[in-house]
């Protein structure tokens, strides 16, 4: 599903946010990527959907290179990949079911997203997505209306809508209490195993990516330092 065949990333400043990465991550793998606060989480996870270009090296999204893919071609690669961030990048005064809806191909520019007039099979996809969740019943209440859990949520549920093969996580966690915490990361983990979604997430908390990871890669100034089962997973990695 990802290949990386050495991967580096290096900054305008000079530092390696990663080092000549070499990887493989299968179809349905719950991946977890730790490290501490600089270790090049977020690079490599920005590195995957190309949010920035890599220095060198090459990565592949199912045998597609992203690296050099050009116009249509990268943004039919993207398409397949729902992404999920620490803040929920929700659109604040919006319904929930418009910002759902909004992970739906071609919503941003169209006039039904102002209008608000949606086919029936994009509302009974969101409601679907909202359901696996646990928030169908939330679907007309605005996003800031609701705890940070059920944004993130929402979130989730928008990544879903979309349809994708694979879900980017950057730290989904982080902004969250224990108990939402929870109900997060089971959200995720029920839908890497319903849907066999592929999913790749970033944590800086080991404990819950022991829970929850089938394989955990500790990175560590941009390398990977670890790379395996996630009850073999040392507090170093
Ligand atoms: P996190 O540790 O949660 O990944 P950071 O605080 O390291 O977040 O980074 C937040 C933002 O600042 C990111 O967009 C990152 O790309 C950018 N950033 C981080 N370090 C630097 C740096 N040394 N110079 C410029 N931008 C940076
Ligand atoms: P993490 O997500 O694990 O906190 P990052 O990927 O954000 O780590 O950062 C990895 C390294 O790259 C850090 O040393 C950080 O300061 C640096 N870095 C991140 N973003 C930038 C940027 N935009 N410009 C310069 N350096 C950056």
């Amino acid at each position: 599903m990802i290949a990386f065949k050495h991967v580096s990333k290096i900054y305008p400043n000079g530092i390696h946010g990663l080092h000549n990465i070499n990887l493989h991550i299968g179809e349905g793998e719950f991946v977890v990527i730790v490290g501490l606060s600089g270790a090049g989480k977020s690079t490599f996870l920005q590195s995957i959907n190309r949010l920035h270009e890599i220095s060198e090296g090459e990565i592949f999204i199912n045998n597609k290179s992203i690296t050099k893919a050009k116009g249509n071609e990268l943004y039919r690669i993207r398409r397949d990949i729902g992404m999920i961030f620490q803040n929920f990048n929700l659109v604040h005064r919006s319904t929930v079911m418009r910002n759902v809806l909004s992970g739906r191909v071609g919503y941003h520019s169209t006039l039904r997203m102002i209008l608000g007039l949606f086919p029936k099979k994009d509302k009974q996809l969101a409601m679907e997505a909202l359901r696996r969740v646990n928030i169908p019943e939330k679907a007309s209440m605005r996003a800031d209306q609701l705890s940070g859990g059920q944004q993130q949520r929402v979130s989730i549920a928008r990544a879903l809508a979309q349809e994708p093969k694979l879900i980017l996580a950057d730290e989904p966690v982080a902004s969250l209490d224990p108990m939402m915490t929870g109900q997060v990361m089971d959200d995720l983990l029920r839908i890497n195993q319903e849907l066999n979604m592929t999913m790749v997430v970033n944590l800086h908390d080991i404990e819950i990516a022991r829970k929850y990871a089938n394989r955990i890669i500790g990175l560590k100034a941009g390398k990977v330092v670890f790379d395996g089962k996630a009850d073999e997973a040392t507090d170093e990695a």
